[in-house]
């Protein structure tokens, strides 16, 4: 039994795992699988991507800030923003595993189509697929950049505590 104590003592080295994505808002659905991620890695990155031609609803610092806002006190969590291709701003972390959210079968494809593509441009990273639980399948941030378009602040559908006019530019 020798062996199998030494294996249990020394499989602990740090699991860290990139999310990445636009989260232009961050919403419930995101923070489930950043919630599921934490079952599985020690620390999960969210990774806001900066997209040059696409000017969203929150800037990307205040999409960062928003998600640092959440997670503000589990130290596993960490919000940064990044430019350029999501592989190498893996590397450049030095990460091993991309964690990404699935809610029906077109996300399916579109993310195993970008985990294709991943494989074959970085095959040393792993794409981690998450399910998103039932309550969460039906929101998008692309819904709630409607809202807030319309003058609803999307309450309902942001993590606790989150008030989206607190990120936007003007305030
Ligand atoms: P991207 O522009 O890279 O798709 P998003 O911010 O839209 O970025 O999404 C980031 C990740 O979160 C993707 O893997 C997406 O499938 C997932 N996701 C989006 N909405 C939800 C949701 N409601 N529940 C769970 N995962 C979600």
């Amino acid at each position: 039994m020798t062996g199998c104590s030494t294996i249990l003592k020394s499989r602990h080295k740090m699991r860290d795992a990139l999310f990445p994505g636009s989260f232009d808002p961050f919403t419930m659905g995101h923070q489930s699988i950043v919630e599921q991620g934490l079952k599985i890695f020690d620390r999960i990155i969210v990774g806001v991507g900066a997209n040059a031609d696409k000017r969203g609803l929150l800037t990307v610092e205040n999409r960062v800030r928003l998600i640092a806002d959440i997670f503000r006190d589990n130290p596993r969590v960490v919000a940064m923003p990044y430019e350029g291709m999501t592989g190498d701003f893996c590397r450049t972390l030095g990460v091993g595993f991309l964690l990404r959210g699935m809610r029906n079968t077109v996300d399916y494809e579109y993310e195993r189509s970008i985990m294709l593509i991943n494989q074959r441009l970085y095959p040393d990273i792993t794409t981690v697929l998450l399910f998103t639980p039932p309550e969460y399948v039906a929101i998008s941030s692309s819904v709630i950049r409607e809202l807030v378009a319309m003058g609803h602040d999307a309450r309902e559908l942001m993590p606790a505590n989150i008030d989206i006019k607190n990120y936007l530019e003007s305030v």
